[in-house]
C-alpha cells in the first residue's frame, strides 16, 4: 500500500475537495448527464413501486417518522429476544410511539395489545400490497390476530418482521438464495453472508464454513462478498501480524476454492481504521489471483486507493460505493480526537469523489472491472457518459433501485449484479438497520425519489452546485479539535495506523535501553517542611495573580502535553505498564483538564458576582484559593489524575505539594517539569515523592494544609480523614475519589455481541486496574448462555504481556503484593465457583490472565477486586429487585453498566441507581473531562466529580463583599433612574 493513501487521510477536507473537482465532467457532458438522470427519475417517479420492493417500505417508514423509528428498535431486538416477558416489554413500548393505525386507542397502558395487533397488520398489510404473490402469511396473521391476546400478537409481530425481512435478504441459506435468485434472470448476483464481525475464533470458523458452503453452493459466473471482519476475531491493525499468520491463509483458501467453482471474490469495505491492513492484504491476496475489492467513495482518501489498483496492473474487480458507515467514522474521529475526519462531511463531497473514483477505475479497462453500487439516477447517468464503450456491472441492493434498472433496462443495455444478503433472520437484524438508517435518512435519494415535494431537478442537480464556493466543510460537524465551545478538545494518536504504532514502539525500546527505571530517589522530610514552607509563603501573590493568567498557563501545560505525546507515552507505558491506548488516553485527560479547568477558572475566578440586594447597598460574590493543597494521587492514572488534581487546585488559587504514587513518581515529576516549563512558579508548585507513610501522611498532618485532594483506596482515604481531623487548627477541605464494587445490568433485549465488547473493555482493560471497571456483570437468563460463551471465546483472544508491545491487549499487575493478593482471591474463585474462561499469560512476569466466574448473588465479593477478574451472577428478569438491592448494600457508587433496548427497563435501573456514572449500552469505564464528569458516591468518594462545573469551587474559599452604596448621602440609583 503506498504513501498517498496514508498522506490523503490527513488532507484537511477542503484539499481533498478541491483535487476532486477538476476532474467532474463539464459542459456538455455535464449537460447530457442531468438530462439522462432528469428523464430517468421522471419515470421512476412515476412507476408505481414493483412488487418485492424494500424501497417503497423504507419510504413509508422513514427515519423522520417516529414509526420509523420504533420499527427499527423492534427489528433490531425483537427476534433475538428469546422471553415472551421481554419480547412484549418492547413491543409495549416501542408500539406505543406513533401512530400506526387508525381507530385504536394507544394512551393506555394495557390496550398495547391493540396497537401491536394493529401495527402488525398495517404493516403486512402495506407489505401485501405490494406483494399480492404471497398471501398466505398475511392470511395467516389476520387470523391470529383476530384472535388477539399477548402471545399472539408477539407471533403476530415476528411474523410481520420475517415478512419485512424477506424484503431485504434474499434466502436463510445460500440453497434457498439461489433458488429464489433465478426468479432475477437479467441479473447476476453477489452474495453476501449477514452477520456480526467475529468475536471469538469459534465464531470465525463458523463464519470461514458458511462462505465455504456460499461459494460451493453459488452458480459459476456469481459472486460472494467477504467480510475479512468475520473471519478473525482480531482484524485490526494491532494484530498485524496476527491477521497476516492466521486470516490470510483463510482467505487464500476460499480465493483458491472460488477459482475452482469460477465464482468471483470480493473483499468488503469495512471501517476506515481496518482500510490500510485491508488493503496490505488484498495486495498479498490478489498476487495471481482475480480477486474483488470495494472501494468507499466516501472516504478522503478513495481517489488514491483507486489510482493505487489502476498501479497494480492486475486482473481485478472493484466495487465503488458510497458508504455505509458514515455516522460511525464521525463518532469514532471525535471520541478518538482526531485531527480531522477519515470521511467528508457533505453528501455532495462524496457523490463528487464518487465521480472521480468512477473515472479512474474506468482508465484501466485492460486490467479493472468496474461495478458501480448505486441506487441514484444521476450516479448512473454520469457512469453511462464516463464509460463510453468500456466494459463495467452496476450493482444494487437486493430489493432496492428496483424500479430504476427497469427503468433503465427499457433503454439501454447494461449488466447490473444485485448484492444479495443470505443469512438468518437474527443475523439479518443489525444489516436492516443500517439499511434503514442508511436510506430512511432523509438526505437519502431513495427517500428524497418518493417525495413530491422534492423537486426532481433539485434531486439530480450536479453536486458541484450544492457546494459552497471555496469549500468548506459542513459546519454543523466541528473538527474534533473543535467539539466544545470553550476550550480546545485534546489531540488523540490514531493507534489503528501502522506508523504511528511502529515509531511508539520503536521510541519505547530505545528508551527502555537507555534509561533504566531504578527507584527515584524519596523527598526527605526536611525538604518536604521546606516545600510546604515555600508553598505557604507564595500564597498569597498567587492567589492574586487573575484566574485567566493561571488559566493561560494550563493551556500552555496541555499544549506541551500534546507536543510530548511520545515521550509521555512512552514513560507511561514503561513506569505505569499501560498499554498504548490506556497511554494515549492519559496524556489526553491530562491535556483535557488543564484545559478544562482553566476555562473553570476563567468564568468563575475571575470577577466577582453581583447579587440582588435592596437599593442602596451593593453585595459581591468572589472566589479565592483556600491555602496550600496536598495533591494525592494513585498509581493507576499517573499522568491524568495527578495533572487534574494539581490543575483544579492551581486554577482555583491554591499553591499545591503533589505527591504521585509512589509506584510512578517519574510521570508525576515530569508533570510538574512541565507545568513549570509552561509558568507556574516554582514555589507554588512542588513535587514530594515518596510513600504514603513517609511522605503522604507527614503531609496531611501539617496544619498549613488547608485541603487535600485525594484519589486512591478507601481505606487510605479513611486514614487521611482521621489525620487532617486529629489536627490542630482551621478544619481542611478533603476530596477523596476512591474505589467501586461496579456492576452492569444485562436484559435479555440487549445484544450479546455489544454486552460482550463493552464487558471485555469494561472489566479487562488495564488489567481491571481502574476504580471504574466492571467487577461484577448481572446477565438476564435469557441470554446468558450466549454472552458467557461469546465471552469465554472473547477471554481466549486477549493478549496478555508486555506492554511496549503494540498488540497488547493487557499488561501486568502493578506490583507483586497486589498480584498475591488477587492470585488468592482467584484460587478461592477457581474452588467456589463455575470458570467461565480465562486469558493466557506468560509464565513470567507479573501477569494475571483476565478470567470470569459464575456465581449465586450470595457469593459475590463486596469489597473491590482490584484486577482482571469478572463475577458474573445470572438472575431472572422478576428478580430484578434484589440484583438492583444487592448493588446498593455494596455502600459503594461508582459506575453502574446497562445493557438493554428496552427504555423502562433502563429507567428503573437508573432510578434505582446510587451511583455516580452510570453508563448505557456502552463500556462503562474511559470517562471524558467535561462531557462526563467522574466521581462516586457513598464508600466511592465524596465529590465533587472530577471533570465537572463543580470541582473547582470545593477548591476555594468564598468571600462576600457588602458596601452600604447609601452611607454618603443617599440611595443615588433610585434618585436618578430614568423616567418611564
Ligand atoms: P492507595 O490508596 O494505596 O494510594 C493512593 C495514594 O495515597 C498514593 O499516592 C499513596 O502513596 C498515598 N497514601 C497512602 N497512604 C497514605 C497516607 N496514610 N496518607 C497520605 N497518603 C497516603 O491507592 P492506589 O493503589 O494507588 O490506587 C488504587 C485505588 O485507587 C483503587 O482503590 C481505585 O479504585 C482507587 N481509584 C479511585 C479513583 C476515583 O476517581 N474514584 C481513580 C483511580 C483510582
Amino acid at each position: 500500500m503506498d504513501e498517498p493513501i496514508r498522506q490523503d487521510h490527513r488532507l484537511a477536507e477542503a484539499d481533498a475537495l478541491e483535487r476532486l473537482r477538476a476532474l467532474q465532467p463539464g459542459g456538455e457532458v455535464s449537460q447530457r448527464i442531468a438530462e439522462h438522470a432528469l428523464s430517468l427519475a421522471r419515470e421512476v417517479r412515476s412507476t408505481r413501486p414493483a412488487a418485492l420492493s424494500a424501497e417503497s417500505f423504507l419510504r413509508h417508514y422513514g427515519l423522520s417518522t417516529p414509526e420509523g423509528v420504533a420499527l427499527m428498535c423492534v427489528a433490531e431486538a425483537l427476534l433475538r429476544i428469546p422471553d415472551p416477558e421481554t419480547a412484549d416489554a418492547l413491543l409495549r413500548e416501542k408500539l406505543s410511539a406513533g401512530e400506526w393505525g387508525k381507530g385504536s386507542s394507544q394512551d393506555a397502558e394495557d390496550s398495547w395489545a391493540a396497537s401491536a395487533a394493529d401495527w402488525a397488520l398495517m404493516l403486512t398489510g402495506t407489505l401485501a400490497r405490494w406483494r399480492e404473490a404471497d398471501a398466505e402469511p398475511i392470511a395467516q396473521l389476520k387470523r391470529l390476530a383476530a384472535r388477539l391476546g399477548e402471545p399472539v400478537v408477539r407471533t403476530a409481530v415476528r411474523q410481520a418482521m420475517r415478512i419485512l425481512a424477506s424484503q431485504f435478504v434474499i434466502g436463510e441459506t445460500i440453497e434457498e438464495a439461489v433458488t429464489r435468485s433465478r426468479a432475477f434472470e437479467a441479473y447476476r448476483f453477489s452474495y453476501d453472508m449477514l452477520g456480526e464481525a467475529a468475536r471469538t475464533a469459534e465464531d470465525a470458523a463458523r463464519y470461514f464454513d458458511a462462505y465455504s458452503r456460499a461459494i460451493r453452493g453459488t452458480p459459476a459466473g456469481d459472486g460472494v462478498s467477504v467480510k475479512l471482519s468475520a473471519l478473525h476475531p482480531r482484524f485490526e491493525e494491532a494484530k498485524r501480524s496476527r491477521v497476516f499468520d492466521e486470516l490470510a491463509p483463510r482467505v487464500a483458501q476460499l480465493v483458491r476454492l472460488a477459482e475452482q467453482c469460477a465464482v468471483g471474490i470480493t473483499i468488503d469495505a469495512e471501517e476506515s481504521e481496518r482500510l490500510e491492513l485491508t488493503l496490505d492484504l488484498f495486495e498479498e491476496l490478489s498476487r495471481g489471483h482475480a480477486l474483488g475489492l470495494a472501494v468507499q467513495a466516501y472516504q478522503k482518501r478513495a481517489l488514491a486507493v483507486c489510482d493505487w489498483l489502476v498501479g497494480l496492473r492486475r486482473r481485478l474487480s472493484v466495487r465503488l460505493v458510497k458508504g455505509a458507515y458514515w455516522d460511525g467514522e464521525i463518532k469514532r474521529a471525535q471520541q478518538f480526537g482526531m485531527p480531522d475526519y477519515p470521511v467528508f462531511t457533505r453528501k455532495p463531497a462524496t457523490d463528487l469523489s464518487y465521480v472521480a473514483c468512477a473515472g479512474r477505475l474506468l482508465s484501466a479497462p485492460a486490467t479493472l472491472y468496474p461495478a458501480f453500487a448505486t441506487h441514484n439516477c444521476r450516479t448512473v447517468a454520469t457512469i453511462f457518459e464516463l464509460a463510453g464503450d468500456r466494459p463495467f456491472e452496476f450493482q444494487k441492493l437486493f430489493g432496492m433501485g428496483d424500479t430504476l434498472y427497469e427503468v433503465l433496462s427499457r433503454t439501454r443495455a447494461f449488466a447490473c449484479r444485485i448484492y444479495a444478503p443470505v443469512g438468518s433472520f437474527t443475523d439479518l437484524l443489525p444489516y436492516l438497520v443500517r439499511r434503514l438508517l442508511e436510506n430512511g435518512a432523509n438526505t437519502s435519494f431513495v427517500h428524497q425519489i418518493a417525495d413530491p415535494a422534492v423537486p426532481l431537478e433539485a434531486l439530480v442537480a450536479d453536486p458541484l452546485e450544492a457546494l459552497p464556493e471555496p469549500y468548506s466543510p459542513d459546519p454543523r460537524i466541528p473538527l474534533p479539535r473543535n467539539l466544545y465551545p470553550d476550550r480546545m478538545n485534546s489531540l488523540g494518536v490514531d493507534l489503528a495506523r501502522r506508523d504511528v504504532l511502529d515509531r511508539l514502539e520503536e521510541k519505547i525500546r530505545s528508551d527502555r535501553g537507555r534509561a533504566n527505571l531504578g527507584a527515584v530517589e524519596s523527598t526527605t522530610p526536611q525538604e518536604l517542611d521546606f516545600s510546604i514552607a515555600r508553598a505557604a509563603a507564595a500564597f498569597d501573590s498567587w492567589t492574586r495573580v487573575p484566574a485567566s493568567e493561571r488559566a493561560a498557563a494550563l493551556e500552555r501545560t496541555a499544549d506541551a502535553m500534546e507536543r510530548r505525546m511520545q515521550e509521555l507515552v512512552s514513560l507511561i507505558v514503561r513506569e505505569g505498564s499501560r498499554t498504548y491506548g490506556d497511554a494515549v488516553s492519559e496524556v489526553r485527560e491530562a491535556a483535557d483538564f488543564c484545559r478544562y479547568y482553566g476555562a473553570q477558572g476563567r468564568a468563575n475566578f475571575e470577577e466577582s458576582v453581583l447579587l440582588p440586594g435592596p437599593a442602596g447597598e451593593r453585595n459581591q460574590l468572589s472566589l479565592h484559593g483556600r491555602g496550600v493543597f496536598a495533591c494525592i494521587a494513585p498509581w493507576n492514572f499517573p499522568l491524568a489524575i495527578f495533572t487534574g488534581q494539581v490543575a483544579a487546585a492551581l486554577a482555583a488559587g491554591n499553591t499545591v505539594i503533589a505527591k504521585p504514587a509512589e509506584q510512578t513518581p517519574r510521570i508525576g515529576l515530569r508533570a510538574v517539569e512541565i507545568l513549570h516549563q509552561a509558568g507556574i512558579p516554582p514555589d507554588v508548585l512542588c513535587c514530594a515523592v515518596g510513600d504514603g507513610e513517609t511522605i503522604g501522611a507527614p503531609l496531611v498532618a501539617d496544619p498549613r494544609i488547608a485541603g487535600v485532594a485525594f484519589t486512591g483506596s478507601d481505606e487510605t482515604a479513611r486514614r487521611i480523614n482521621a489525620a487532617l481531623a486529629a489536627r490542630p487548627g482551621p478544619i481542611a477541605a478533603l476530596i477523596a475519589e476512591t474505589g467501586g464494587v461496579n456492576a452492569m445490568v444485562v436484559d435479555a433485549s440487549a445484544l450479546p455481541e455489544q454486552v460482550v465488547d463493552d464487558v471485555v473493555v469494561s472489566a479487562f482493560q488495564s488489567a481491571g486496574q481502574r476504580c471504574s471497571a466492571q467487577r461484577i456483570l448481572f446477565v438476564d437468563e435469557g441470554c446468558a448462555e450466549r454472552v458467557m460463551r461469546l465471552l469465554s471465546g472473547a477471554l481466549a483472544e486477549l493478549k496478555v504481556g508486555d506492554p511496549a508491545e503494540p498488540d497488547t491487549d493487557v499488561g501486568p499487575i502493578i506490583d507483586a503484593p497486589a498480584r498475591a493478593a488477587l492470585l488468592r482471591h482467584v484460587e478461592k474463585l477457581r474452588a467456589g465457583a463455575r470458570l467461565i474462561g480465562e486469558a493466557r499469560a506468560p509464565a513470567s512476569g507479573n501477569y494475571l490472565a483476565p478470567v470470569a466466574f459464575e456465581m449465586p448473588i450470595e457469593a459475590l465479593p463486596r469489597i473491590e477486586v482490584f484486577g482482571p477478574v469478572l463475577h458474573v451472577c445470572t438472575y431472572r428478569r422478576d428478580n430484578l429487585g434484589r440484583v438492583l438491592q444487592w448493588i446498593r448494600e455494596t455502600g459503594y457508587g461508582l459506575t453502574l453498566g446497562v445493557h438493554s433496548r428496552i427504555q423502562s427497563f433502563v429507567d428503573a435501573v437508573v432510578a434505582e441507581a446510587r451511583v455516580g456514572n452510570v453508563y448505557v449500552n456502552r463500556s462503562m469505564i474511559g470517562a471524558v473531562v467535561g462531557v462526563q464528569p467522574f466521581g462516586g458516591e457513598g464508600l466511592s468518594g465524596t465529590g465533587p466529580k472530577a471533570g465537572g462545573p463543580h470541582y473547582l469551587f470545593r477548591f476555594a474559599t468564598e468571600r462576600t463583599l457588602t458596601v452600604n452604596t447609601a452611607a454618603v448621602g443617599g440611595v443615588t440609583e433610585l434618585l436618578t433612574r430614568p423616567l418611564i
